[in-house]
This record gives structure tokens, sequence and C-alpha cells, in this order.
């Protein structure tokens, strides 16, 4: 059985079932809000939080702000902590955190917080990595240079392309998909930040991901986790700009987000990568998982 639970701005926890948007929602008919996904333990004293609680809120605040969304931190505070309360599933969830523009006729921003079990194909990708394509974004690596407008970098509700990308990776038989730009350069994954592997144990080994800013590119909180935890164990940790062939030239690709983690890409348009078990646990632990 999958538990799920709600809670709602101005309201609390209510019955899951409960409606939460009027039919004049901006966040529903526009996409005109944002959001984050976050993972939720238990851990072995039965105590319920959110991973990263602190750094989810900071970019939702960002979020709201470049959409000019009131963000009242201390009323999300109360409504995640009397979610995680009353929460009764399984010892990992994923938590949505919900902002929206709300109804013109209301005239102040909707939200709510929903959790749920984790689906099935969590345990898969973690344990047999993830197949991957990577399909063209239609817009250039500089597109979101001098424009706000655009909102790069903001976690909007309009993902619709994005769950579009990831239709057509199952259509194509693979698990995801990794977005390229018109002129070559690797972006994001629809849900998830790429993060790969150059260099030897001897050596030293380097994390590559791509620079957010010009790029549009969401920047990843699991990322920047890996990051620092990475650079505190002797790692380089560097932001390339790089082609689909850099990726199949690295010793390892990861998919990271919140709630998966790092998986590790064991196929990349129709070719298979030797995996990294020694470097893939490493990196799940410097990630948190
Ligand atoms: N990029 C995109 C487009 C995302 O939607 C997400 C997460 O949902 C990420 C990257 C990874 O971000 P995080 O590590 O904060 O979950």
């Amino acid at each position: 059985m999958t538990t799920t639970l709600l809670a709602v701005l101005g309201t609390g926890v209510v019955d899951a079932s409960t409606p939460v948007a009027r039919a004049d929602d901006a966040g529903l008919i526009r996409g005109d809000g944002c959001f984050e996904g976050c993972r939720l333990r238990r851990d072995a004293d039965g105590h319920v939080s959110i991973d990263k609680l602190e750094a989810h809120l900071a970019r939702m605040s960002r979020s709201a702000a470049a959409l000019a969304i009131e963000f009242d931190e201390p009323a999300w505070r109360g409504l995640v902590d009397e979610a995680l309360a009353a929460w009764t599933g399984e010892d990992e969830a994923a938590v949505k955190l919900l902002l929206s523009r709300g109804s013109a006729s209301a005239g102040v921003p909707s939200g709510f917080v929903w959790i749920t079990d984790l689906g099935p194909d969590y345990a898969r990708w973690r344990r047999d990595g993830i197949t991957v394509v990577s399909l063209r974004r239609g817009i250039p690596a500089t597109a979101f240079a001098d424009a706000p407008w655009l909102l790069g970098g903001v976690k909007t509700l309009s993902y619709a392309i994005n769950m579009a990308a990831a239709r057509e990776a199952e259509r194509r038989g693979v698990d995801d998909v990794i977005f390229v730009s018109d002129d070559g350069v690797v972006l994001e994954s629809p849900t998830s930040t790429v993060v790969w592997a150059t260099g030897t144990a001897t050596d030293g080994r380097t994390l590559h991901t791509t620079p957010t800013g010009d790029t549009g590119i969401l920047g990843g909180t699991t990322q920047h986790r890996l990051y620092a935890n990475a650079a505190e164990a002797g790692w380089r940790t560097t932001y390339t700009l790089a082609a689909v062939d850099d990726l199949h030239a690295a010793d390892a690709v990861w998919l990271v987000s919140s709630v998966r983690g790092p998986v590790e890409v064991t196929e990349l348009d129709g070719k298979a990568r030797v995996r990294m078990p020694e470097v893939d646990a490493e990196i799940r632990r410097l990630a948190g998982f």
C-alpha cells in the first residue's frame, strides 16, 4: 500500500485526498509557481527529517523571489514540521514542497507539502544504474545570458518539457535523458544533475558538472553537497562545458538528485559503459546516500 500525506499551507495536515487547487490557481493553469523535491529519512531513533532541508528552503526562497511570489518561510517551516511529525510511512520517502501564485480571486499564494513512498524505480536505479539517451534541448548553451525573465536556474512548476523528455526516454526503451544544447553542450537531466569523473586514484580524480548561469540549468543541492564532501576528501571539483563525447570518455557518469541520489549511467546513446563499483560507492557515500 502506498502511504501519502498532505499538509496545506494555512491549514495544516488534511486527508490526502483533499482538493488543493481552485480552477483559477495560477500554478495549475499557467505553471506559475515553484517547488522542491526532497528526501525524507527516519533515523534509528525514529526521528523523521528532510535531508538538506536548509538548502531546499533557501532554493525555494530564491525561486519564489525570482517569480515575485511571497515565501513565508516561518509558515513553511511550521508546515514541514507538522507534516514530518504526522508521517507514518516508510523510513525513506519523497517530499514535495509546492508553492503557487494561487488563485486570482483569493489573492494569496497557495502551497502544500506532499509526502509519498518511493516508487519501485529508485531501488533498481541505485542497484543496477541507469540507461540514458541524449536529447536536443532546442536552445544554445548561452540561452539564459542576461535574460532573468527566462527564469534560468529557477525550479518552476513548468516541467511539461521535462516530462515529455522522460516519456521519450521510455518510448526509446531507456530510463532517462541528458539534455544537450543546440551547440552540443551537456546541460542537465529532466529531474537531475549530470556529474562525471575523470582521472585515476593515483593521479587524483576530478568531478565535473555543467556550470549554472548562462546555461539556465538548475543548481542541484545534491551536486552541491557532493562537491563539498568530495573536495574535503581530496577530489578536484570543476564546472565544465562538455560534449556528449566527453561523457563517453569519462570514467564514470552519474545522474544526481535529492530523492534518487547519485545513480551511475550504465549506457549512453546505446553504448554500454563499464561500471566503476568502487568509485560509485564512494560518490554515493560523499553525496550522503
Ligand atoms: N536539475 C533539474 C532540472 C531538477 O529538476 C533537479 C531536481 O529535481 C535537479 C537538477 C537536481 O536537484 P537536487 O539535487 O537539488 O534534487
